[in-house]
């Protein structure tokens, strides 16, 4: 299958929106693949386009036409600098030393940064994210914080074939989201979902699915 077909393919299976007839979207996760290949995607029908490293996210800024630029990986505070006013959500704020930097450069810039807290719902040590028991707090006071929007939370579930353990973890990150969104009306994004995951996700409250495989097809790493 091309690129195109399977834009179109994954277009038509988040029709019907999640399992509360909420409209999704779908962000194609873009790391390694080339600007042909984005544009492929996005001749097909992306609207949102999403990078993991900020050296992609600026080599290929130029050369890809269109689409609303996500960052969703992690992001060393070093590199806030690259990428503010060039985003339309960064997922991953994962520590309240990034949402400083964040903060000032936005405040320097004159713009809001719009911003998911990410939450470690699976409690890995290898991914970085809020514990779950710190992401309320941390919305409370991220919320507060100059030049910043917290718009939702993302999460990524653990690696597993226990869909009961993964079906409760998204439900928790529902939970969460439904309680922000309940008294905050900038509250509008729970993106939770890749290409193994994304139906348990939206049959569990997900609003934002972040899919490279199912669009793209295996990664390629050059020199791997
Ligand atoms: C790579 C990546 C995805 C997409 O992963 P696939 O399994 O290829 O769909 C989603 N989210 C993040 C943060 C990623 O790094």
């Amino acid at each position: 299958m091309s690129i195109a077909e399977n834009v179109t393919t994954y277009l038509k299976k988040i029709a019907a929106g999640n399992c509360f007839g909420e409209p999704v979207t779908l962000v194609a996760a873009t790391k390694t693949r080339t600007p042909e290949e984005i544009n492929e995607a996005i001749a097909a029908g992306i609207t949102d386009i999403g990078e993991n490293k900020v050296q992609e996210f600026r080599d290929k800024f130029h050369l890809i036409k269109g689409g609303n630029r996500h960052f969703i990986g992690h992001l060393q505070t070093n590199k806030v600098k690259y990428l503010i006013g060039k985003t339309c959500l960064i997922h991953s704020l994962d520590r309240d030393e990034l949402a400083a930097e964040l903060s000032a450069r936005s405040v320097r810039a004159g713009i809001m940064t719009d911003v998911l807290i990410e939450v470690n719902i699976g409690s890995e040590l290898s991914k970085s994210g809020y514990s779950l028991a710190e992401a309320y707090p941390a919305y409370e006071r991220l919320r507060t914080v100059q030049g910043l929007r917290v718009r939702g939370f993302m999460a990524m579930l653990p690696l597993s074939d226990d869909e009961r353990l993964l079906a409760s973890l998204a439900d928790e990150m529902r939970a969460l989201y439904d309680r922000a969104r309940t008294q905050d009306e900038n509250i509008v994004h729970l993106s939770m979902g890749m290409s193994g995951d994304w139906e348990l996700c939206l049959a569990h409250g997900s609003n934002m699915i972040r899919l490279g495989t199912a669009l793209f097809g295996e990664r390629r790493y050059p020199n791997a």
